[in-house]
C-alpha cells in the first residue's frame, strides 16, 4: 500500500455536504483504505470574479491503485458530484487533487506529483500537516514544517466540522 494524500475542495452547492460525500466515496475506493481526514478549513477563493469561500480538507488514503487509476477515480467522483469543467479556477462543487503518492516524483502531461502548487497553498499545507508526523519530509527533501512556517495563515480558518471518524491507526 502507498500512502497518498488527497486534497479536497468545494465552494458550491453545500460545500460541507460535498466534502462529506467525497470522503464517503474515498472510503470505498477499491484496493484502498481511508486512514484519516484532516479538519475542515475555510479559505477565500483564488481566481476570477467574486466566488463563495471554499471548504478544504486533506485525506490520507493508503492505496494499491497506481497514480493514473487513482486520478481516474478522483475525476469520476468530481463528475459524479456535478463538476463541470468551465472557467479555469472557477467555482466548483468538488476538486480532488493528488498531493503526494508515497515518495513518487512524476511529471507527465496529465499528472504532476507532488502537486505543483501545494507548497504555496495554505489551505493544503495546514490540513496536510495535521495528518503527518512531525519532521515529515517531502520527496524532494523539503521538510513540511518549513513550508508551513513560510506559508502565512492569512484568511484561512479552521472550522469545527469533521468529515470522518479518525479511529486509532
Ligand atoms: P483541476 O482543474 O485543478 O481539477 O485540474 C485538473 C487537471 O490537472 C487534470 O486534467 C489532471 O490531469 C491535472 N493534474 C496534474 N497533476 C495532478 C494531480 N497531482 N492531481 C490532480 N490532477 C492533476
Amino acid at each position: 500500500m502507498t500512502a497518498s494524500y488527497i486534497a479536497l475542495g468545494s465552494n458550491l452547492q453545500h460545500p460541507a455536504g460535498q466534502l462529506r460525500r467525497a470522503v464517503a466515496a474515498l472510503a470505498v475506493f477499491p484496493d484502498s483504505h481511508l486512514v484519516r481526514v484532516s479538519g475542515v478549513y475555510r479559505s477565500k477563493a483564488v481566481g476570477p470574479g467574486k466566488q463563495p469561500d471554499y471548504l478544504n480538507a486533506v485525506a490520507l488514503l493508503e492505496t494499491r491503485l497506481v497514480p493514473e487509476a487513482l486520478l481516474e477515480r478522483l475525476q469520476q467522483q468530481e463528475l459524479d458530484q456535478g463538476r463541470t469543467r468551465g472557467v479555469r479556477w472557477g467555482a466548483r462543487t468538488l476538486d480532488l487533487d493528488i498531493l503526494l503518492y508515497g515518495d513518487l516524483q512524476r511529471k507527465s502531461p496529465n499528472l504532476t506529483i507532488p502537486h505543483p502548487a501545494m507548497a504555496e497553498r495554505n489551505f493544503v499545507l495546514y490540513p496536510l500537516a495535521e495528518l503527518c508526523e512531525p519532521n515529515f519530509v517531502l520527496p524532494d527533501g523539503t521538510e513540511l514544517d518549513t513550508l508551513v512556517r513560510d506559508c502565512p495563515l492569512g484568511d484561512l480558518s479552521r472550522t469545527g466540522l469533521q468529515l470522518h471518524h479518525n479511529g486509532p491507526e
